[in-house]
């Protein structure tokens, strides 16, 4: 070991590179970090927490609403994007410097610039054009946002990373796909009051959901003023006079000032020179590894989105931790990638975890589902229209509660907890035995008796 400058060389400052250089670092290893970009990765910097502050900023004109359906007199009231954007940008270089105290204080190394393998020990650093050797090497260098080929006119698109920094906000906007950022961007533009339509190429959103869930946000989405068009692609993109022209595969033409594009996220596995280490991948580009996060390489190791299993923040950092058991504490841990909890903040949000109904009755297991959709107190005080939908699949015969998926206020936060009792196998009848908070809108969960479709398949 002494051989190599470092027992750690982590390849991305990302949320598993981080936890997996501290974690190391703490336990004596000597760690070092390489970091191209600014460190924090997508979720601090491109991603899951300027997404959530904009998620933010935008359910205000909502909240007015609200305010005046509860007497108050609310004024004119106005957005500043600039005021905005430079509060946020302060908030995420905050964050991003406690990302790089808790590495210094850990006692790695933090390199700014760009690292490529060489061989399967030595990494060449190439700001600085210098080699360093590592025992081990750990790929967490993340995703990036990807157009779909061959689209005439992509260049006048946006991806979710320049949405974090547009100079101003448009009038109107076009968001292309229907995955999580499609939902959500769609959701805070229209929320800061850009006219917005969002268009997939399916039959509804958020493929992989419950249909359930997919349709009931696609109609609260609309009800919210979003256009949502389906079954329909994208084929080019014209600038006029006037902005920008999305044709679309039925013959349509939207004219809109920004098209954002959120097709997708891929690997950043090129030009890192893992082909010169000999690291396979995946025929998506994912570094291929095994349960452990170990690559065919023995010494290289891969986490995180870059490995493309389940692509969320806190898996990343479970799969590091899991990581540095296995290779520095003899003590082998495998991430259990099952029952992983997601929530997608989009205006209503939604929880999710475990099995949909159509995974659920894969092999012809026979499943009860439990279903409530109800009109939240709040709203209903006011006359909004607008539902939250509740649903349970439910094991008949084990009893065991396979799924929980909610679309509604609070559903990421409700989630969260309905996640243990999932992990855990609670039955539907211990389920029950949970006595309801009220009155709040999660107590309609524990008071669903009776089943919404009977019979299995
Ligand atoms: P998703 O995989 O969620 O969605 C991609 C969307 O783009 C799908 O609707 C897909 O359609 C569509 N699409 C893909 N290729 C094309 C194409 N060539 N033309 C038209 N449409 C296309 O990816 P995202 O980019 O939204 O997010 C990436 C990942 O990041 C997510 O999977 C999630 O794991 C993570 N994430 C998590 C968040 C959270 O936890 N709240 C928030 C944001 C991201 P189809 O369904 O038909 O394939």
């Amino acid at each position: 070991m002494a051989d190599y400058d470092c027992d750690l060389f982590v390849i991305g400052a990302g949320s598993g590179g981080v936890r997996a250089a501290r974690l190391a670092a703490v336990g004596g290893a000597r760690v070092a970090v390489a970091e191209e970009h600014r460190v924090g990765g997508t979720c601090v910097v491109r991603g899951c927490i300027p997404k959530k502050l904009m998620v933010y900023a935008s359910e205000f004109s909502q909240a007015f609403k609200t305010a005046r359906g509860y007497g108050w007199a609310v004024g004119d009231t106005a957005f500043d994007w600039q005021a905005f954007l430079n509060t946020k940008d302060i908030e995420i270089a905050r964050l991003s410097g406690v990302y790089v105290s808790n590495l210094e204080n850990a006692g790695a190394e933090l390199i700014h610039g760009r690292a490529v393998l060489e061989d399967a020990h030595t990494i060449r650093l190439v700001q600085e054009d210098r080699a360093v050797t590592a025992e081990t090497i750990l790929v967490a260098t993340g995703g990036w946002p990807t157009f779909p080929p061959d689209t005439p006119g992509i260049e006048y698109a946006i991806t979710s990373n320049e949405a974090f920094h547009l100079p101003e906000l448009p009038k109107r906007i076009l968001v292309v796909g229907g995955g999580y950022i499609a939902v959500e961007f769609a959701g805070i533009f229209n929320g800061l009051g850009v006219e917005t339509t969002l268009l997939y190429r399916g039959p509804n959103i958020l493929r992989g959901f419950d249909a359930a869930v997919s349709a009931h946000l696609a109609g609260e989405l609309e009800r919210r003023g979003i256009t949502v068009i389906l079954g329909c692609h994208h084929t080019s993109l014209e600038k006029t006079d006037q902005g920008l022209v999305s044709h679309l595969s039925s013959g349509h033409a939207v004219e809109t000032d920004e098209v954002m594009f959120a097709t997708g996220r891929a690997p950043n596995t090129k030009r890192l020179g893992l082909e010169a280490a000999g690291v396979e991948l995946t025929p998506s580009g994912a570094v291929k590894v095994d349960e452990f996060s170990r690559t065919n390489v023995p010494n290289i190791w891969a986490v995180g989105d870059v490995t493309d299993r389940v692509n969320l923040t806190p898996v990343a950092i479970r799969e590091a931790a899991a990581f540095v058991e296995t290779a520095f504490r003899n003590n082998p841990q495998a991430f259990d990638h099952e029952t992983v909890a997601s929530a997608v903040f989009s205006q209503p949000p939604i929880g999710a975890v475990g099995l949909t109904e159509a995974q659920a009755r894969h092999g012809g297991r026979r499943i009860d589902i439990y279903r409530s959709v109800f009109r939240p107190m709040k709203g209903a005080f006011y006359g909004s229209e607008e539902r939250t939908l509740m649903k349970l699949v439910v094991d008949q015969a084990s009893g065991r509660v396979l799924g929980c998926h909610i679309v509604g206020p609070d559903a990421p936060e409700m989630i969260q907890m309905a996640a243990i009792a999932i992990k855990l196998g609670v039955t539907k009848a211990q389920w029950d035995q949970t006595c309801a908070v009220h009155p709040t809108a999660a107590e309609e969960l524990v008071t669903m008796r009776e089943p919404y479709v009977a019979e299995g398949l």
